[in-house]
């Protein structure tokens, strides 16, 4: 696989180490946004509790003030409108209470106006009465005082709205800015998340999967798994094991494959040994049982061994045993069979072979063993004679078709040893 260049190299960091920094980085990060819009959220609060404590209750005091002020208007109007005296008194009394009210007098401008304007409406009432045409006459002035009073209530009215319209920009200001922190809180939390991601997927999933097919296809079959070198510490770690694991494997499978051969062969002939061959031969005889194909086993012992081994030595016995096995691998065909079955006794197995086939091959053997010499560990020459009981298996376990060669074999010692006696089909010995 093509390696993955786009991701970042790590390489040599402990996966730990890289995500706990990461994840430290992003706690970090992630805290100053939350305390920067925590910030705007603290300004927020005060600004909506100043609203609540001072702003609104001014509000309410210019408003109050505007009201009066109007009033205020509005008496010097009915000074001048009222039909009789009385009412006449009556909106100066008004105008006299409003005047002093405490609302007017907090607020220097207003509180100015409205003293000039008791002022002038007690002056007309006064000379009202003597005087019906400067009564008249003084409306004019009247009239500008009401329209400074009117100008005063719009700009005490304008001055609470002011204060409100402050507060309220000031709040929606810390919010729109913690609106925009906001924002870019979970623009880092996105960027983090889809770097953590792509962290974890290049150099955690992608090498795990990896790692995965390769113990799923781990054998001793093929060769040992190839990684990229991984970035992780740890992943390199699993990675190595594998490779240690595929060369144990290996070593093991070595080893098993020498200890089965010495586990099936014989130790002073290299043959193999009874065990292995009855496995071999059961198998043999099944497949040919199965296909009717003829198969025929040998039992052969050498003749005079103890003798051999009385007047040469044991030395020379045992030298004797691993000659006759090589003479019989080199003899027999590739497919026939041959063990040692214990001391100096042998059996085979000629698959394919009739009773027949068997015996021409099997007298060949016997003849070329006859006069084969024989070097022993001291130098001299002997030879060695075996005799050998067939018998046909094509039809019967191999422990049957063994038992009737060996009386075939007990036959060819009686007979005088140094031959070939075959068990006919009905078990007994020709
Ligand atoms: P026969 O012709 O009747 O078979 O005579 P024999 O002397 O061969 O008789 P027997 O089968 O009784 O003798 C077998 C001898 O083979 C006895 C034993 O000392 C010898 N022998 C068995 N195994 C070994 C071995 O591994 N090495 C050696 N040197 N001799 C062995
Ligand atoms: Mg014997
Ligand atoms: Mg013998």
């Amino acid at each position: 696989m093509a390696p993955l260049t786009f991701i970042p190299r790590l390489s040599g960091l402990r996966a730990g180490h890289a995500f706990g920094f990461l994840g430290a980085a992003f706690i970090l990060a992630f805290g100053i946004m939350v305390a920067l819009v925590a910030l705007d959220q603290q300004r927020v609060l005060e600004a909506t509790a100043r609203l609540q404590e001072q702003t609104v209750p001014e509000i309410i005091r210019y408003q109050r003030l505007a009201r009066n002020l109007e009033q205020l208007r509005q008496e010097g109007e009915r000074v001048f409108s009222a039909g009789t005296p009385q009412a006449r008194q009556q909106a100066m009394f008004v105008v006299t209470l409003v005047a002093s009210h405490p609302s007017v007098l907090e607020h220097k401008e207003a509180a100015d106006l409205a003293r000039q304007t008791e002022r002038f409406l007690i002056d007309v009432v006064r000379h009202s009465a003597r005087d019906a045409q400067a009564f008249a006459a003084s409306y004019d002035e009247w009239q500008r005082l009401a329209g400074r009073l009117g100008i005063l209530v719009d700009d005490v009215s304008i001055q609470g709205i002011n204060l409100a319209t402050a507060d309220l920009t000031d709040v929606a200001g810390a919010m729109r800015l913690a609106r925009y922190k906001l924002t870019a809180a979970l623009l880092v939390v996105s960027l983090f998340l889809v770097v953590f991601l792509f962290l974890v997927r290049g150099h955690l999933i992608h090498p795990l999967q990896r790692i995965d097919r390769a113990l799923s296809s781990l054998s001793v079959d093929r060769p040992a798994p190839e990684f990229r070198p991984s970035a992780m510490v740890e992943i390199q770690v699993v990675e190595e094991a594998i490779g240690e694991l595929h060369a144990s494997l290996l070593e093991n499978e070595v080893a098993r494959h020498a200890l089965e051969k010495l586990a099936n062969k014989d130790g002073l002939t290299g043959l193999m040994n009874r065990r292995h061959f009855l496995q071999t031969a059961d198998t043999e005889l099944q497949r040919a049982q199965r296909y009717q194909r003829p198969v025929t086993v040998g039992m052969a012992d050498l003749d005079f061994f103890k003798k051999l081994n009385d007047t040469y030595g044991h030395a020379a016995g045992d030298a004797v045993l691993r000659a006759f096995a090589e003479l019989a691998n080199e003899m027999l065909r590739q497919s026939d069979f041959v063990c040692r079955y214990g001391g100096e006794e042998f059996a085979f197995l000629f698959p394919e072979s009739t009773l027949v086939e068997a015996e021409k091959l099997a007298e060949r053997f016997r003849a070329r063993c006859a006069d084969y010499d024989i070097r022993i560990p001291d130098g001299r020459l002997v030879r060695v004679t075996l005799s050998m009981g067939l018998a046909d298996a094509s039809a019967c376990p191999i422990e049957v078709a063994l038992r009737r060669a060996d009386e075939a074999l007990y036959m060819a010692k009686r007979q005088g040893r140094n031959r070939i006696v075959l068990a006919d089909a009905s078990g007994t010995v020709a």
